[in-house]
């Protein structure tokens, strides 16, 4: 189990940076021929994009939104309607918080974003991505749900249901490994979320630890569309590969082409770290670490089931095209023997009864969420009725679906 120290700054996000670049410069083994090199040196990362409906052409094109919204409204929800109890993660714009509604009374994560730090490094058109492809994925249970988003003149604000589980990776990092059982439930969720943001063109890429949380009932949750990571230029992008190389699939690690199989990468990397409590190929070196996905052989010990094993060195093919899931997708893990036991429509419907429940005292229950996030100071401009900032159009977004601002809907 590799130790994520948790900070205002999350795992390795600012302190990794600096020494894992000055570590790629001074190595004398990487020459700058080498793909890792160019891809530090010369990259814009574009790579880290999500194909199909997220590339520059359709951003620059109207939203078109899937759910029923209504754009831009007036002052229906805005940052005065909440009440900001706690600081629950950080982020590369902002933090994100367990806040109430005032009126209806309900816990949510209201992910706040600074406007001036996106602007400064010009990645207003990325958050606007991944703002849409929160809009395009409101009906998955394991994918997190937007309520509202509105902006002020200075933040921006996403509004989300709160998954109080806390992050899987808290509890695996408290527990070391889980069973079998307890895995391939997650595991199988984790892919149905996957399958389902691919058969919309969006290709999550990201899947690490921060990312997958737990909701009340212990079903995972699905967050973070990777999309502030989008085409970045400079220290947002490389700090994502810096922070969660072991995640990152060869390919993408390489610059080259890359598809939705990336996520079946990740999958058998989040995969390994549940059952083995490292990452694979996990090196203390994270220079060793990256040559080690590149080129090192996948060795499994004993102490998981064949299957398990089975599953892990299908996933974690360096040829794409052989990876499991390269011809169809999901269909091909739902039918892989490790997953055997799961009940595919029943677990989509929640029918399944999570292998493990968190313990809460309520759904605005702190317990699970790490204190170094908790004890951070809250705003009080937070909540401050500024005037409605216009320079993000399109972000004001009400979810009709789930729009229940009375109490005790
Ligand atoms: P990054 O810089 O890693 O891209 P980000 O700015 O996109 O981060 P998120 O990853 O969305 O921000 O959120 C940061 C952290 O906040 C997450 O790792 C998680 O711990 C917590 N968090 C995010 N959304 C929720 C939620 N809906 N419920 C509970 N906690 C959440």
């Amino acid at each position: 189990m590799v130790k994520k120290a948790k900070s205002p700054v999350t795992y390795a996000k600012m302190k990794g940076i600096v020494s894992y670049f000055t570590a790629l410069i001074k190595d004398k083994k990487l020459r700058s021929s080498h793909p890792i090199y160019h891809h530090f040196y010369h990259s814009r990362m574009d790579f880290l994009r999500p194909e199909g409906s997220l590339s520059d052409d359709d951003r620059a094109t109207a939203v078109c939104y899937s759910n029923p919204v209504r754009e831009e409204p007036q002052s229906q929800v805005s940052a005065g309607d909440f009440d900001y109890l706690k600081v629950i993660g950080t982020g590369s714009f902002g933090k994100v918080f367990l806040a109430t509604h005032r009126e209806n009374g309900k816990y949510y994560a209201v992910k706040v974003l600074q406007k001036h730090i996106i602007l400064t490094r010009k990645e207003e058109r990325n958050v606007m991505c991944e703002h849409r492809v929160l809009l395009k994925t409101l009906n998955h249970p394991f994918l997190v749900k937007l309520h509202f988003s509105f902006q002020t003149k200075e933040r921006l604000y996403l509004v989300l249901d709160y998954a109080c589980g806390g992050e899987l990776f808290y509890h695996l990092q408290r527990e070391g490994v889980f069973g079998e059982a307890r895995a391939r439930f997650y595991a199988a969720e984790m892919a149905c979320a996957l399958g389902y943001l691919h058969s919309l063109k969006i290709v999550y890429r990201d899947l690490k630890p921060e990312n997958i949380l737990l909701d009340s009932a212990g079903h995972v949750v699905l967050t973070d569309f990777g999309l502030c990571k989008e085409g970045m230029s400079g220290r947002g992008t490389t700090r994502t590969f810096c922070g969660t190389p072991e995640y990152l699939a060869p390919e993408v690690l390489l610059q080259e082409e890359y598809d939705r199989t990336v996520d079946w990468w990740g999958l058998g990397a989040v995969l390994h770290e549940m059952l083995y409590g490292l990452p694979p190929f996990y090196n203390a070196d994270r220079l060793e670490m990256l040559r080690n996905i590149i080129y090192q052989p996948l060795a499994l010990k004993a102490g998981v089931s064949s299957a398990a094993r089975d599953l892990l060195k299908r996933l974690l093919n360096r040829d794409r095209a052989k990876r499991l899931g390269a011809k169809r997708d999901l269909i091909e893990l739902q039918s892989h023997a490790f997953f055997s036991p799961i009940q595919w429509d029943e677990l989509v419907a929640k029918k399944i009864q999570p292998p493990y429940v968190p313990v809460l005292s309520g759904p605005g229950d702190l317990t699970n969420i790490d204190p170094r996030f908790t004890e951070l100071p809250v705003p009080h401009s937070l909540g401050a009725c500024e005037d409605h900032g216009a320079n993000f159009p399109g972000f004001t977004f009400i979810n009709e679906n789930i729009l229940s601002l009375t109490r005790g809907h």
